[in-house]
């Protein structure tokens, strides 16, 4: 019989030192528990605070543990990719830093993968401790992106989850720079399970994603996977065209039938300022596109890496990679 595919726990963290040391043992527990090699790769995402130095104490007394620091704050996705490249063999099950995604659930997604899935994610039944606007948000995000993307993007679903070796491998082909990953394991397809559970609130720390972060993130999202806010911009012009038109006969009309006391200044002011307003927030969602298409062709590498350290387990038998690779 093959021997178990090892799985590897990805986590990114961004100034989590408070929450890690209450995570980690409950990782640990989950993984004694589990019957097959496994391994967890901490991303150290420029972290301000001592969470390398935390991770660095977690790594020496527990051999599973890998870690990569990034050279400064590239943030979630770019983190996450770069946990992604470094695991090269078995699957990956992809955690929050805070315990918001129980670890303790990680044997059910094990289980669904060995039933055949190669995506299995939690789907977020409430979400505690987060307040009335961001669930609002979020669940009108949802259903926006849900409308607009033409891959479907499952609803109230977050990174927490497991890919098989297959998914992983479609998933390094897209090198993207606008990385959207929740669109971005969605696109990959292959079978996907969706597994209800509760969220808990942050163990310790704060949200990392404040307001402007949440909607740039939106917008980050909706025009990485549709183009229909382009085809808006259309449609906005022919609506205004067509109002214009009805407008100008109307106005025709009236001044047979009543002659033209040269009045309209003010009709003609609020136009000016309507058309104005339709041409700058068409031109506004082109430059939407336009910016991101930039990003794109100066093709940056995702992400620089600081330091390198594999697990205890692992480097005792395998070469050290140099510590400044890219992409
Ligand atoms: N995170 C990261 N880089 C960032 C921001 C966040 O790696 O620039 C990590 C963070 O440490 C946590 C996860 O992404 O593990 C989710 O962040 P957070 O809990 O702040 O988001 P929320 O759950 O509030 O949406
Ligand atoms: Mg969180």
């Amino acid at each position: 019989m093959d021997p178990p595919e090892p799985l590897t726990i990805l986590i990114a963290a961004y100034n989590e030192e408070a929450a890690l040391p209450l995570l980690h043992p409950r990782l640990r527990a989950v993984l004694d528990g589990l019957d097959r090699p496994a391994r967890v790769l901490y991303v150290d995402d420029g972290s301000r605070d001592r969470t390398w130095q935390v991770l660095c104490e977690i790594a020496q007394d527990d051999s599973r543990v890998a870690l990569l620091r990034l050279s400064r704050n590239f943030g979630k996705e770019a983190a996450l990719t770069a946990g992604l490249d470094r695991i090269t063999t078995g699957a990956v099950l992809i955690l929050d830093a805070d315990g918001q995604d129980p670890p303790e659930l990680i044997p059910t997604f094990v289980a669904h993968w060995q039933e055949g899935y190669d995506d299995v994610h939690g789907t977020r039944l409430e979400r505690e401790g987060e307040g009335w606007f961001k669930r609002a948000s979020a669940h009108a995000f949802y259903r926006v992106i849900g409308r607009l993307s033409r891959t479907p993007i499952p609803r109230d679903t977050g990174d927490f989850r497991l890919l098989s070796r297959r998914s992983l491998d479609g998933l390094a082909r897209l090198r993207e720079r606008g990385r959207f990953m929740k669109g971005l394991f969605a696109w990959v397809g292959y079978r996907q399970l969706a597994v209800p559970y509760h969220r808990h609130p942050r163990v310790a720390g704060r949200s990392k994603f404040g307001f402007w972060k949440l909607w740039n993130f939106a917008l980050d999202g909706i025009t990485s996977f549709s183009t229909a806010p382009l085809r808006v911009a259309t449609y906005l012009g022919l609506a205004t065209a067509l109002a214009a038109f009805v407008f100008g006969v109307f106005t025709i009309g009236k001044t047979l039938l009543w002659g033209d006391p040269a009045r309209g200044y003010p009709t003609l002011a609020t136009l000016i300022v309507f058309l104005g307003g339709v041409q700058l927030i068409a031109l506004g969602v082109i430059g939407e596109y336009l910016g991101r298409l930039y990003l794109e062709v100066k093709q940056r590498p995702l992400y620089l890496v600081e330091d390198w350290r594999p697990e205890a387990a692992e480097s005792a038998n395998s070469q050290a990679e140099p510590a400044t690779l890219e992409v």
